[in-house]
């Protein structure tokens, strides 16, 4: 996938800083954080949405979920909580279809409300 943004940060065409690393699986912070820990996760390996590393690769699909928990506790919030989202579709605001998880935490994450 030439044209995809993730695929270059992948690649290293594209910088990032990326704050973990392994053989499948790779994170980076957000470019533009919401939260005071905004990092995304995402598999080495070009699928568009997670309903389709789910199918194709679940087995990966877990790396993808384990190491957004370790980001989680890289950062010192996988005890105080943390929300993982997987924007899918363009309504939904999916604007790389890349697969990746946003792993957002730091601040009171007022959802659902009360
Ligand atoms: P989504 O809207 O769910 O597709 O998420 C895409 C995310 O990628 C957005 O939160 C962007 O801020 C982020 N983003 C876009 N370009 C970069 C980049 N070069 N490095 C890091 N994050 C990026
Ligand atoms: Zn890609």
């Amino acid at each position: 996938m030439t044209d995809c943004l993730f695929c270059k940060i992948v690649s290293g065409d594209v910088p990032a800083e990326i704050v973990r690393s392994d053989a499948r699986v790779i994170a980076f912070r957000d470019i533009n954080p919401q939260a005071p820990t905004h990092v995304l996760v995402i598999p080495r390996e070009h699928h568009p949405t997670v309903a389709e590393v789910a199918a194709a690769d679940p087995g990966l699909l877990s790396e993808v979920v384990a190491e957004a928990h370790r980001v989680a506790q890289d950062e010192g919030i996988a005890d105080s909580g943390y929300r993982l989202v997987f924007n899918t579709g363009a309504q939904a605001g999916q604007t790389v279809f890349h697969v990746h998880a946003h792993v957002l935490g730091g601040r009171g994450l007022n959802w659902p409300p009360g």
